[in-house]
């Protein structure tokens, strides 16, 4: 197949990106505009990936992401492509970050993006004393998210050698303090002495599809992630990638949904092109490729490319999740636009999911409310569109995950709402349930893992793949990827990918050059640069 792959045409730059993600938006975007012809196909019939969409009762319903945060990475982003934050749909800023109830207790305590408002209700909720452990836990918070920004987050491929030289004293001492080795659980204890903001704070490190017994104490820049600020978006998360995917169009990204990548093709050993379901072939310079790492690992897309990245073995996927997004009435409980239930065993619910590798028998139960937040109450009795999610093993390559396993699930997550004070039906007609093996057949090579590799101890940073891979012109971007997973974050993946891709063309066109000294070069269409 490969030999009838023609050359990409000779003065002009054609790079394909696999994938609609966030990640492979941002790439294709911002490769466009440095004038980089690309092509972005994608597998489903709409941009996003996991920010999707599902319909239910005739209502759209995010059915990924909810959370908005870090506007930041999204306002550089936008600015390298010559676009602002005016091209997104409209961000509202939330006031309350998040409603959290337990079993059993009549009190919910709030989280505000006012941090002396949360102070106050720590106090209310906890005591005194509680209130101001918590004020430490945000210094430290806030003192590990600025250590780690530029030296881990901003960069583009951190090592544990590189990392200590970018820390600098301050850095380096407020990692001391947190003990190195010292898990997100362990340093909430020597923060908290109420289980139950222990149990709260530590659920940051599902953001990240881990395990807080197992998540590096570092995660806790989570909790500084959200005091920046959380926004809820008009017309929800996938409108987010819908204005990138506009975007990329404008600056003559040619987008093909529906169309599924089977293989990428190499020539001496350098990408040359992809071949698309169906049989046609597109030459390339360069991929990106946004979907799952591990499909590549897992020859998903070919022999050829296999290596490009490590395999990564089960006992290491993230999380994966069980969702029901329902159009349905809710009463008894006054719901924020998030919200978190928690059950009385907390370490249970990790212990099945990790070790068991079962659905929890006592999960927590997040609650999207999103027709909530900033626009204020709703009227009583109306149907509201939900997305309520119970964490589950990534194993949706090995098993369906059928009623026999999602029914006492269910009945769990209902009971522990209506313990809360929230009455909540969620009838079949108006509800649509996702499980691991469906996120394994969206995401190919997943298992269901919604965030790549879970950030287990904290080497587990560093091993996640970057965006330039051992496939000279193959590059990756992705929640999979480096700086990890989050909206967000793959997002800067795809600003990384499209950076390393830009140097990779330069230095190719360069070496071209000199192939040819003595005869007329042709000047690649892209220069390097820094996006
Ligand atoms: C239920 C849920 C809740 C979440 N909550 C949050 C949250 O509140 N906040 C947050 O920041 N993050 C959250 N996340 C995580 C966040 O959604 C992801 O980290 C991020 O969206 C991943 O983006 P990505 O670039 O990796 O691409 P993905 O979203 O993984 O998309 C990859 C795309 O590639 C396509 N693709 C793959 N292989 C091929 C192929 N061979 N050919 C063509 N197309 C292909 C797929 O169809 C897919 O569209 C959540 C995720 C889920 C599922």
């Amino acid at each position: 197949m490969a030999d009838t792959l023609q050359p990409a045409t000779p003065g002009e730059t054609h790079v394909v990106v696999v994938g609609a993600g966030i990640g492979g938006l941002v790439s294709a975007l911002l490769l466009a505009a440095r004038g980089v012809q690309v092509t972005l196909v994608e597998a489903a019939g709409a941009p996003g990936g996991k920010m999707r969409q599902v319909v239910v009762g005739g209502q759209a319903i995010d059915a990924g992401p909810t959370v908005f945060t870090m506007r930041w990475v999204f306002e550089q982003i936008l600015a390298a492509a010559g676009a602002t934050l005016d091209d997104l749909p409209p961000l509202q800023p939330l006031s309350v970050l998040a409603r959290h109830a337990w079993r059993g207790h009549g009190r919910t305590l709030d989280l505000y993006a006012d941090r002396a408002r949360s102070i106050d209700a720590v106090g209310d909720f906890a005591g005194a004393a509680e209130a101001r452990r918590f004020v430490g836990f945000c210094d430290e918070a806030r003192a590990v998210y600025r250590a780690l920004d530029a030296p881990y987050i901003r960069s583009a491929r951190p090592t544990p050698l590189g990392m200590a030289r970018g820390l600098g004293l301050p850095g380096l001492a407020a990692l001391a303090r947190l003990g190195l080795l010292a898990s997100l659980w362990q340093r909430l204890g020597q923060h908290f002495q109420d289980p139950r903001l222990r149990q709260l704070f530590g659920r940051y490190a599902t953001y990240c599809g881990a395990s807080p017994w197992h998540a590096p104490a570092t995660l806790m820049l989570i909790a500084q992630v959200e005091l920046d600020g959380v926004w809820a978006v008009e017309g929800g998360m996938h409108a987010v990638a819908q204005s990138f995917a506009t975007l990329a169009h404008q600056r003559g990204v040619h987008l093909r949904y529906l169309t599924l990548c089977k293989r990428i093709l190499l020539r001496n050993g350098r990408v040359a092109g992809v071949v698309l379901q169906g049989g046609e072939t597109l030459a390339a310079d360069a991929v990106v490729f946004n979907g799952t790492p591990q499909a590549l690992a897992e020859g998903l897309l070919g022999d050829a490319v296999q290596r490009a990245v490590p395999a990564l073995p089960r006992a290491q996927r993230s999380l994966s999740a069980l969702t029901w997004c329902a159009h349905t009435p809710t009463a008894g409980f006054a719901l924020e636009r998030h919200n978190v239930f928690f059950d009385d065993d907390y370490r249970a619910e990790f212990d099945d999911v990790f070790s068991h590798r079962r659905l929890p028998r006592a999960g927590t139960v997040y609650v999207c409310a999103q027709d909530r937040g900033a626009a204020g109450p709703l009227p009583a009795g109306q149907p509201e569109r939900l997305l309520c999610l119970v964490n589950a093993p990534a194993d949706g390559d090995l098993r369906p995950f059928d009623d026999s396993e999602t029914e006492p699930c269910r009945d769990h997550s209902l009971n522990l709402l209506q313990s809360c004070g929230l009455q909540i039906d969620l009838p079949l007609q108006h509800t649509r349930l996702t499980t691991p093996a469906d996120f394994h057949r969206l995401f190919p090579g997943s298992g269901g893992a919604l965030y790549g590799e879970a950030t287990h101890g904290w080497m587990s940073s560093f091993r996640r793949p970057g965006s330039v891979t051992a496939v000279p012109g193959l590059f990756l971007a992705g929640g999979g990827v480096h700086p990890g997973p989050g909206v967000p974050m793959a997002a800067l993946s795809g600003q990384r990918a499209a950076e390393a891709l830009m140097a990779h063309l330069a230095s190719t066109s360069r070496s071209r050059r000199v192939a040819t000294s003595g005869g007329t070069s042709t000047p690649s269409a892209t220069t390097a640069a820094t996006l």
